[in-house]
């Protein structure tokens, strides 16, 4: 009889404020913001110790992550319809529209995405989880699902395979 397992984790503090906006040929979003609510879950085989993953490793995991992105205007660095220049402290964000963004750097997180959509986001933080938690690939996890919400009913998952 197969058997499989997996841990699902969404806490109240697996969370943040962002600014972004979306961006691609042709068109550009103003400047906003989201309240992001991001939730995990990991499927794999169950340890010697009853564990797929210690719900504890992944609620430090996430938490951390994202703080990291708290408080912080998400930089697509892979947009090519964005100029992008870091020069003293500042990123000069230069826009296909000509409009310009200066925003000092400390308050930008540069992304290695093309785009800030909620999917593309969900992809770059499973990433950011697999690289964070070494522990996954020790313990046989197959695959992470990463959801990331924008706005309540409104999400994006992203599933790696391990
Ligand atoms: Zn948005």
């Amino acid at each position: 009889m197969g058997r499989s397992y997996e841990v699902f984790v969404a806490k109240d503090y697996f969370k943040f404020n962002a600014a972004h906006f979306q961006v691609y040929d042709g068109f550009r979003e103003r400047l906003h913001g989201h309240n992001y609510r991001v939730s995990v879950r990991v499927a794999g085989r169950l340890g010697e110790d009853g564990y797929v993953v210690d719900f504890g490793d992944i609620k430090q995991a996430a938490r951390e992550i994202c703080q990291e992105l708290n408080e912080r205007v998400l930089v697509p660095a892979g947009n090519d319809t964005l100029k992008i220049v870091q020069a003293d402290g500042q990123l000069e964000i230069t826009c296909q529209d000509g409009s310009r963004f200066s925003l000092p750097e400390a308050d930008c997180v540069v992304l290695p995405l093309a785009h800030s959509s909620a999917e593309e986001l969900a992809e770059y933080l499973a990433g950011r989880f697999v690289e964070r938690l070494a522990i996954l690939s020790e313990r046989g996890v197959e695959t992470i699902e990463l959801v990331v919400e924008e706005a309540p009913g409104q999400e994006a998952r992203c599933r790696l395979e391990l």
